[in-house]
């Protein structure tokens, strides 16, 4: 496999020419015809995968296809991680692929002072990465909404219901459309996770890598 054959925008082929990558991984190869055909998609992969780039490449094409960004416009893509250091990392690759593309993203999370993540919301984002709390907070202060939202990633879900953020994520995918494309990744696929992906993807592929 190769990374043209995933027919991202050639922005985007010039950033993975740039870091030299040589080829895609497992979960990229598997996953990139699933997720940029729409599907919805499990991805059963840990840290070190290449899982971000997973989702966020074929994200990156969800949003070139949708209208332009209005001012105070809510995300169109939106990614709920587990921790603050998840959700950063996964943001410097959003904007190190998506800054050529034109592409808006920031990052919520809590631990740190609400200003400058309220501002960068309200400017309006194409893709929100945020901790399921912090943006609940956003949510009910109705700095952002969750009307445009049509690609939920809900990364490390194991990790998220070992945390305990279940009713969090379903007070948050409660407001996003049914008419939505969900992928979800987890390092492991117990009973819990697997009641996730019922509740919440749609006659969904299965990657396991
Ligand atoms: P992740 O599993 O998403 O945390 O990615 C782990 C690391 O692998 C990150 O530093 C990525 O930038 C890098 N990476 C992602 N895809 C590739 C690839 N196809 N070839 C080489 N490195 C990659």
């Amino acid at each position: 496999p190769t990374f043209e054959a995933a027919g991202f925008p050639e922005q985007v082929n010039k950033v993975l020419k740039s870091l030299k990558f040589e080829k895609p991984t497992p979960i990229q190869a598997q996953g990139w015809p699933m997720a940029t055909s729409g599907r919805d998609m499990v991805g059963i992969a840990s840290t070190g995968s290449g899982k971000t780039l997973a989702f966020a490449l074929p994200a990156i094409m969800h949003i070139n296809s949708k209208a332009p960004l209005k001012r105070g416009d809510g995300p169109v893509v939106l990614v709920l991680a587990p921790t603050r250091e998840l959700a950063v990392q996964i943001q410097n690759e959003c904007s190190k692929f998506g800054q050529s593309c034109g592409i808006r993203s920031t990052c919520i999370y809590g631990g740190a002072s609400k200003g400058p993540q309220e501002q960068a919301l309200r400017k309006g984002v194409h893709i929100c990465i945020a901790t399921p709390g912090r943006l609940i907070d956003m949510l009910e202060s109705r700095v952002t909404n969750l009307k445009r939202v049509s690609y939920l990633v809900l990364d490390e879900a194991d990790r998220m219901l070992d945390m305990g953020f279940e009713p969090q994520i379903r007070k948050i995918i409660d407001q996003i459309s049914k008419d939505r494309q969900t992928l979800m990744f987890s390092a492991t696929w117990p009973t819990s996770v697997r009641q996730l992906a019922r509740n919440y993807l749609n006659d969904y592929i299965q990657v396991t890598v």
